[in-house]
C-alpha cells in the first residue's frame, strides 16, 4: 500500500482552524477591534453592512504595520505580541495567538491598508481565501484600515448557518459593547448600513456606560471598589431594583478583557442575595486587575474564558466588595423580597381594588369547546373542573346573569352569585394564604388558586381577545411620555412594535433609542412607570425567546400579562379575590397559566378526612 498521509495545504488548514476562531461576523468584529486596541489606537471606527455578512471594516489610528508585516500578518501564528513560550504567562495584549487574521483571510476577501507613522506611504494588501491577490504602496493615514468582505463566501455550510441580519447585528453589538465598556479611554464610532449609530467620546467608565445604555443609568449605578494585594476590583453594580430577568447586563473584565464566568457571576449574585427576587439577575460592570501571571487566558480559543490560580479567593473578594458597596450606599435589605419592585405602581391606584378586567364573554361561547388559550398540549384537568362550568362547583349557583355592560353593549357574565351566597350564612368564601394563594370552598372540598398565575391567565385571554377582535381600547395620555431603552432592548421593541400597538399602546420611535408613548391600553394606570413596563415586556420577550418558541404576538401578550398581573406578596380583599375568581372561570383555560403552569388545585374533602384518621 502506498503512503496515504499528506500535509494539508495551508489554505485548507486555515479554513478548518478558522471555524474555531471565527464562528460568526461578531467574532471577526471582536478580533479586529482587539487588534486595533493592541496597536495602541485611541480612536476606532467600526463599520458593518448586513449584520457583518457583506462588510466588516475597522479603521484605527494605531501603530500601523510596515510593508513586510502587512503581508506577514495573514500567516498563521504570525504575531508581534509574544516571542517565547514564557511570554504566554505575562500577556498584556488582547491578542497573542496570531491566528485571527489568518483565519479571517481564509474565509473572506480582505483588503488591508496600513501605514506606520515613520513611513511616508502605506501598504495595501488584498487577500482572498488565504491567497495573496495583490500588494503595493498606497497613500493612507497612519494606522490600519482593514475591510473584511463576504465572510464565509467560500464555506457555504457556514454561511448558511448564519442567522438573520438582526440576530447577527445583535451579536456584533454585544461584542462592541464589551470592548467599548472595557476601554472608555478610546473613542469609538459605529456605523451600521451607512448610519452612525454610536458616537462614544473618550471619558470615564460611568460616561461610557451611560453613553451605551442611556443617561437613566446614571442614577442606577453604585460604585464598587476594593483592593487587595493580589487583586483590585472597581466598577459599578446596578441597584437591586434595577435587576433584570435576564443576565444581559452582567459584565466582568479581567485586565480589561471581557470574560464569562458563571462562578464569578455567582459571587456577585450572592452579594445581592435577599435584595432581589430569586429569578432576577443583578446588573454589573466590574473590572478586576491582577498580575497576568495569576491568570491563564489561553484556555479558550476565543479567549472569553479565563482561569485564576486561586478562584476561591477571587470569589470571596468579589462577593465582599459588592456587599460592602451595597451596604455603604444604603441599599438596605429591608425590601419586601416577595414583591417585584415594579409591580405595585403598575397596577391601578393602590387603594382601589385590583379590578380584573370585566368578564366580557362571547354569548355564543361554548364552554366545552376550547381551541384558543389552551394550555400547551391541550391538557385539561379532566375529572376535576370543567372550564366554564365554574358555577356548578357550587351548590345552587347555576345562574347565568345577563347584564348591560358599561359600554352599553349587552354582555353575558358567567358568574356564581357571590352576593347571594355570601348572605347565605354570612360566611366568608375567600381566604388568602401568605398573600399568595386564594382558598375557597367548593362542592367537593377546597380549591386553592395561585393568585398571580390566575391573574396572568385572565389578562392573557383578555388581551388575546382584544387583538383577535381588534377591539383593544386605549386611553390617551394627558402628557405623552418618553422612554429610553438600551440598544438591545430597542432592537427587540422595534421587532414587536406592531404587536404592542395592537394591544392599545400608541408608541412611536423618537430618535435612536427613545420612544414616545401617547396612549396606553385601557386599564393600566396612568401613574404606572411606562419605562419599566416596556422594559419589562422587552425583557420577558428576550427571556421567552430563549426558552420557548411561541409566535411573537403570543409572546408579547404573555409578557404584558405577566408584567401587569398581581404578584405574589400582594394582599387582596375578599372582593378582589372574588372578582379574580370570577374572571378566571370566564377564561377558556382557567387551569393553566399562559406559561402552562397549573393555576389551581382542589383538595377534596375525602383527602382532608384521610388526614384526620
Ligand atoms: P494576534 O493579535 O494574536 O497577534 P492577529 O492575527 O490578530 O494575531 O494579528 C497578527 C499580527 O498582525 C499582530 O500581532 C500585529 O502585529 C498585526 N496587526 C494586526 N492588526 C493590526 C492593527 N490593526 N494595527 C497594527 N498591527 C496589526
Ligand atoms: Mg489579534
Amino acid at each position: 500500500m502506498s503512503d496515504v498521509i499528506k500535509l494539508l495545504p495551508d489554505a485548507v488548514a486555515n479554513q478548518i482552524a478558522a471555524g474555531e476562531v471565527i464562528q460568526r461576523p461578531a467574532s471577526a468584529v471582536k478580533e479586529l477591534l482587539e487588534n486595533a486596541i493592541d496597536a495602541g489606537a485611541d480612536h476606532i471606527r467600526l463599520i458593518i453592512k448586513d449584520g457583518g455578512k457583506t462588510l466588516i471594516q475597522v479603521v484605527d489610528n494605531g501603530a500601523g504595520m510596515t510593508e513586510a508585516d502587512a503581508k506577514l500578518c495573514f500567516e498563521r501564528h504570525a504575531t508581534s505580541k509574544i516571542t517565547r513560550a514564557t511570554d504566554l504567562f505575562a500577556i498584556h495584549t488582547m491578542g497573542f495567538r496570531g491566528e485571527a487574521l489568518a483565519s479571517i483571510a481564509a474565509i473572506s476577501k480582505v483588503a488591508l491598508k496600513t501605514r506606520t507613522s515613520d513611513d511616508e506611504v502605506g501598504t495595501q494588501v488584498l487577500v482572498e481565501a488565504s491567497a495573496l491577490q495583490s500588494q503595493g504602496p498606497c497613500p493612507c493615514q497612519p494606522g490600519t484600515n482593514i475591510s473584511v468582505k463576504n465572510l464565509f463566501y467560500n464555506t457555504p455550510a457556514r454561511r448558511n448557518f448564519l442567522k438573520s441580519e438582526n440576530v447577527e447585528k445583535r451579536h456584533i453589538l454585544a461584542e462592541f459593547q464589551r470592548i467599548a465598556i472595557a476601554r472608555p479611554d478610546i473613542s469609538f464610532q459605529f456605523y451600521q448600513n451607512d448610519q452612525l449609530t454610536h458616537q462614544l467620546n473618550k471619558g470615564n467608565l460611568k460616561q461610557r456606560i451611560t453613553g451605551l445604555f442611556g443617561s437613566n443609568y446614571n442614577q442606577r449605578l453604585i460604585p464598587v471598589e476594593e483592593e487587595t494585594q493580589l487583586l483590585a476590583i472597581n466598577g459599578y453594580a446596578a441597584k437591586p431594583e434595577y435587576s433584570k430577568k435576564t443576565r444581559g447586563e452582567q459584565f466582568f473584565f479581567v485586565n480589561k478583557r471581557f470574560i464569562r464566568s458563571h462562578y464569578l457571576n455567582h459571587a456577585v449574585e450572592q452579594a445581592f442575595e435577599e435584595l432581589i427576587p430569586e429569578d432576577a439577575f443583578p446588573g454589573f460592570f466590574l473590572f478586576l486587575e491582577t498580575d497576568p501571571e495569576q491568570i491563564d487566558v489561553n484556555v479558550h480559543p476565543t479567549k472569553t474564558e479565563i482561569k485564576f490560580q486561586d478562584e476561591r479567593f477571587v470569589y470571596q473578594v468579589i462577593k465582599s466588595a459588592v456587599k460592602r458597596s451595597l451596604g455603604k450606599h444604603n441599599v438596605s435589605p429591608t425590601l419586601d423580597f416577595e414583591q417585584e419592585s415594579a409591580f405595585d405602581d403598575i397596577i391601578t391606584d393602590k387603594n382601589r381594588p385590583v379590578r380584573p378586567p370585566g368578564i366580557q364573554v362571547n354569548p355564543d361561547y361554548n364552554p366545552f369547546q376550547q381551541e384558543k388559550g389552551m394550555a400547551p398540549g391541550g391538557k385539561t384537568l379532566t375529572g376535576r373542573i370543567n372550564p366554564g362550568q365554574w358555577e356548578q362547583l357550587f351548590p345552587g349557583a347555576e345562574e347565568v346573569h345577563e347584564i348591560t355592560g358599561h359600554q352599553g353593549g349587552k354582555q353575558t357574565i358567567i358568574s356564581p352569585d357571590w352576593e347571594e351566597r355570601k348572605q347565605d350564612n354570612g360566611q366568608k368564601k375567600f381566604f388568602q394564604l401568605h398573600n399568595r394563594f386564594i382558598l375557597t370552598p367548593v362542592k367537593s372540598g377546597m380549591m386553592v388558586i395561585d393568585q398571580q398565575r390566575a391573574h396572568e391567565r385572565v389578562l392573557f385571554e383578555r388581551y388575546m381577545d382584544n387583538i383577535a377582535s381588534k377591539s383593544a381600547t386605549s386611553q390617551q395620555l394627558l402628557f405623552p411620555e418618553n422612554i429610553r431603552l438600551n440598544e438591545q432592548e430597542t432592537e427587540i421593541l422595534k421587532e414587536i412594535i406592531e404587536d404592542i400597538r395592537s394591544l392599545g399602546f400608541e408608541i412611536n420611535p423618537l430618535g435612536k433609542c427613545s420612544f414616545v408613548i401617547n396612549a396606553i391600553p385601557a386599564g393600566i394606570s396612568e401613574d404606572s412607570s411606562l419605562q419599566e413596563c416596556v422594559e419589562g415586556i422587552v425583557e420577558n420577550i428576550q427571556k421567552n425567546r430563549i426558552e420557548l418558541k411561541h409566535d411573537k404576538q403570543t409572546n408579547v401578550v404573555r409578557s404584558l400579562a405577566k408584567r401587569l398581573a398581581v404578584k405574589h406578596g400582594k394582599a387582596l380583599t375578599e372582593e378582589e379575590m372574588s372578582t379574580l375568581a370570577d374572571s378566571l372561570f370566564a377564561c377558556g383555560a382557567p387551569e393553566y397559566s399562559p406559561a402552562g403552569k397549573p393555576v389551581l388545585t382542589i383538595i377534596s374533602t375525602e383527602e382532608l378526612s384521610e388526614r384526620f384518621k
